[in-house]
């Protein structure tokens, strides 16, 4: 099942991001309650497929951090404060 920018994360885990041709897809964190970020390329056609729950071993970035999502990551948690 496929999630898109914009829809609220359900479940926290690991996220496969799949983009529109400009890079591979990557895993990344998602926090129960967060809402899946735009893209700043491809913006809301990015998709967020969900592939296993955190696991503390596991060496993923949340999202927050990847280059792609910074900005609207850090955009939504200034505007929700
Ligand atoms: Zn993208």
């Amino acid at each position: 099942m496929q999630m898109s920018a914009g829809e609220k994360v359900g479940h926290a885990g690991v996220y496969r991001v799949h983009h529109q041709g400009h890079r591979p897809s990557h895993n990344s964190i998602l926090q129960q309650g967060e809402t899946f970020p735009l893209c700043r390329i491809c913006a809301a056609a990015v998709r967020f497929e969900f592939t296993q729950t955190l696991n503390e071993s596991e060496e993923i970035e949340h999202i927050g951090y990847d280059r792609d999502f910074m900005d609207a990551v850090l955009g939504a948690a200034r505007t929700g404060s």
